[in-house]
C-alpha cells in the first residue's frame, strides 16, 4: 500500500509512520529524515537544503523531489511505502501523482493527523531539535498553515483523505489509523 501522511510538525507523524510501516511491512520514507541525512553527509543537495531547514522554511521542490523520487525508485518501494513529510505543497502533490501515475502505482490513502494548534505548540517547544526554537517552531507551523493545508482540499477532491484524531495515546492513534486503512482496503482488491 502506498500511504501519505499529512500533519503539522509535532502531530506525531514520524512515530506513527514508522510503526505503520513496520505493521504493513513496507519502508517508511521521511523527506525530513532524508534531507537531514544528506546534510549530515555533506552532499551538495544536503548543504543547499540545510539553508532552508535551519530557517524553518520549506526546501525548494526540485531538491525534495529529487531525493524522494530517487528513493521511491528503489526496489523495496515496489509493493508500497509510507511517505511522511511529502507532499507539503499542491505542486509537490501533483508531481507525486504524475510520478506514480507513470508507474501505474497510485496512492491508496492519505492520512491527515489532526492535532489542535495549542497542543502542537506545547509538544514542539519540548522537542529540542536544532530547528525547534520557539521562533522557528512558529514559522514551521505557519508554513504548514499557508502551504500544506491546501493539500487537504486537493486530496479530499480525489476522495483519498482520511482525517485521524491525533490526540490520545500513541496506541489509540495507531488503532484509528488502522481502522481508516481497513476502510479503504476492500476497494483495492
Ligand atoms: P520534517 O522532519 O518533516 O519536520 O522536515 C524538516 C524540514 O525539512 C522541514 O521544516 C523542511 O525544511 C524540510 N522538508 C521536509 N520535507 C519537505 C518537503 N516535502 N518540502 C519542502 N521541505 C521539506
Amino acid at each position: 500500500m502506498r500511504i501519505v501522511f499529512i500533519g503539522p510538525p509535532g502531530a506525531g507523524k514520524g512515530t506513527q509512520s514508522l510503526r505503520l510501516a513496520e505493521h504493513l511491512n513496507v519502508p517508511p520514507l521521511s523527506t525530513g529524515a532524508m534531507l537531514r541525512d544528506a546534510t549530515a553527509k555533506g552532499s551538495e543537495l544536503g548543504i543547499e537544503s540545510a539553508k532552508f531547514m535551519k530557517q524553518g522554511q520549506l526546501v525548494p521542490d526540485h531538491l525534495v523531489e529529487q531525493i524522494l523520487f530517487q528513493r521511491l525508485s528503489e526496489p523495496d518501494c515496489a509493493e508500497g511505502c509510507i511517505i511522511d513529510g511529502f507532499p507539503r505543497t499542491v505542486p509537490q502533490a501533483e508531481a507525486l501523482d504524475d510520478w506514480l501515475a507513470e508507474r501505474q502505482s497510485p496512492l491508496e490513502i492519505v492520512l491527515e493527523l489532526y492535532v489542535p494548534f495549542e497542543e502542537l505548540h506545547r509538544r514542539l517547544a519540548g522537542r529540542g531539535r536544532a530547528d525547534d526554537s520557539q521562533e522557528i517552531v512558529l514559522k514551521r507551523l505557519r508554513a504548514y498553515d499557508d502551504l500544506t493545508r491546501p493539500l487537504l482540499d486537493y486530496y479530499q477532491g480525489r476522495s483519498k483523505l482520511h482525517r485521524i484524531d491525533g490526540l490520545g495515546s500513541p496506541d489509540e492513534v495507531f488503532e484509528r489509523m488502522l481502522a481508516a486503512i481497513k476502510s479503504v482496503k476492500p476497494k483495492q482488491s
